[in-house]
């Protein structure tokens, strides 16, 4: 068959007897022959077995681990394909969700050095044979895939990872292993400020104690000196998240600086903070631009997550107002503001879908509000409380085109315009796609 597009996972497109066929590794306009692995109702999936006729935006994938590790999808395209791509699944979006055909699309935000921009990694440690490794678990599998040439991670922290892996092997430092429930480090998280080049290292362990920790310590100050955070973390359970809840500070400071712009940030090792920096300050621009703030605004930010949006609007604004779940982000959001001397953002810990409704309910006219929610987009509440509220502008700030595009057909049919959809690639080589728009009241 003949591939029709990039899917949403990165998979190529075709169609066979009008279903469609989703197959890993296929690329647009190339005609293959694929097995079929799985039938449902509407799709069938299937397995890449020849290229008939091959796209001239194919590449070897530059990373030796690429078909194995799955954090990657988009590698064996060259980075200008990736890129059109992307803003094709956009476009498909629009036209599935919110019957939009014409679309006014900006070309994609694409990196120009579109490797190793990552600012950081948590990855698990084991045994290979003799050799330990730092990587991650392959899709559905107990093996671990040593990354440590991760082609889209920061350099410096992949030299980290080397010094570490070794700083462990010489003080006889050993791995936890969940079958036989024995040694000790799970898990070493390393984020990289992109501003410094200062690192933040925390290791997470499945026991009370971090073996050897004084001689770890120590050897982590002379060996790696732009490491300015020591940090562990007690994890304990078994589960697929990183962090247990109990973390102390080894050696160093309690947060790691980092500076986007204007705007200074401080990070504890559980804060959430923007894995791309580079792109995030074309993201947050493109958020700006589209909420053309003069000083007079009061704004929303809904799912400000450490007050990053709310902070980089409020030198325009006359007030902010963040609202997010989780408290420690909402504290970490409030010391950033003090930290970067904003005093007019003001971040609240709740429900968006709760706390705003009520504030319309109550009065409060914003004249901008911004979203970035999770994936699954936004509640039917909150968007009952932006049509009652009627702000000038919408900005939607979505890692899901397909929600994206859901929730802005309801705006669409009730008085709001869309002015313009700018994509941005926060995460070249892998099939995620950023997005800003833009929705003006008529
Ligand atoms: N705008 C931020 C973070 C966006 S991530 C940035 O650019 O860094 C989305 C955030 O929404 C997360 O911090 C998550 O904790 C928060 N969140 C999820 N559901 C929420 C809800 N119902 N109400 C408010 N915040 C929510």
């Amino acid at each position: 068959m003949t591939i029709k597009r990039i899917g949403i996972n990165g998979e190529g497109v075709g169609y066979y007897k009008r279903k469609a066929v989703f197959i890993d590794g296929a690329i647009t306009d190339e005609v293959v022959k694929a097995k079929i692995t799985k039938v449902e109702r509407a799709y069938l999936q299937a397995e890449l077995v020849e290229i008939e006729k091959r796209s001239p935006d194919r590449q070897k994938p530059p990373c030796p681990v690429y078909e194995l590790c799955g954090g990657c999808q988009l590698q064996h395209m060259t980075y200008e394909a990736q890129l059109k791509a992307k803003e094709e699944i956009v476009r498909e979006a629009f036209s599935r969700y919110a019957d939009r055909r014409e679309l006014p699309l900006r070309p994609i935000y694409g990196m120009e050095e579109p490797w190793h921009y990552r600012n950081k990694a948590q990855l698990q440690l084991g045994w290979q044979q003799d050799k330990l490794v730092a990587g991650l678990y392959a899709a559905n599998s107990h093996k671990l895939i040593d990354i440590s040439e991760c082609t889209v991670q920061e350099q410096p922290i992949n030299e980290a990872y080397k010094a570490l892996k070794q700083l462990m092997r010489e003080l006889d430092i050993e791995p936890y292993d969940e079958r036989t429930r024995s040694g000790s480090v799970k898990t070493i998280v390393v984020r990289v400020a992109k501003a410094s080049g200062k690192l933040q290292v925390t290791f997470v362990t499945a026991t009370d104690r971090l073996p050897q920790q004084r001689q770890l310590v120590e050897q982590i100050r002379t060996h790696l000196p732009q490491v300015v955070t020591i940090a562990h973390n007690i994890h304990k359970e078994r589960s697929s998240v990183i962090f247990g809840a109990k973390t102390v500070i080894l050696w160093g400071e309690e947060r790691l600086p980092e500076t986007l712009g204007s705007v200074q940030f401080a990070l504890s090792p559980r804060a959430f903070f923007q894995l791309n920096p580079t792109q995030t300050v074309k993201l947050y621009d493109a958020v700006k631009e589209a909420a053309a703030l003069s000083g007079h605004e009061l704004v929303v930010d809904a799912y400000c997550g450490t007050g990053t949006i709310s902070l980089w609007l409020a030198e325009k604004a006359r007030e902010v107002r963040g609202v997010e779940l989780i408290a420690e982000a909402v504290q970490d959001a409030r010391s950033n503001a003090q930290f970067s001397g904003i005093d007019n953002a003001l971040f609240y810990e709740g429900k968006a879908e709760e706390l705003i409704p009520r504030w319309v309910q109550q009065g409060t006219r914003p004249d901008v509000i911004v979203v970035d929610p999770p994936r699954t987009g936004l509640d039917a509440a909150l968007i009952q409380a932006v049509l009652q509220a009627k702000p000038k502008r919408f900005v939607y700030v979505s890692c899901n085109p397909s929600t994206l595009a859901k929730d802005c057909r309801e705006l669409l049919a009730e008085g709001y315009e869309l002015e313009w959809v700018q994509p941005v690639d926060m995460f070249p080589q892998t099939a995620h796609v950023e997005a800003v728009i833009l929705m003006v009241r008529k």
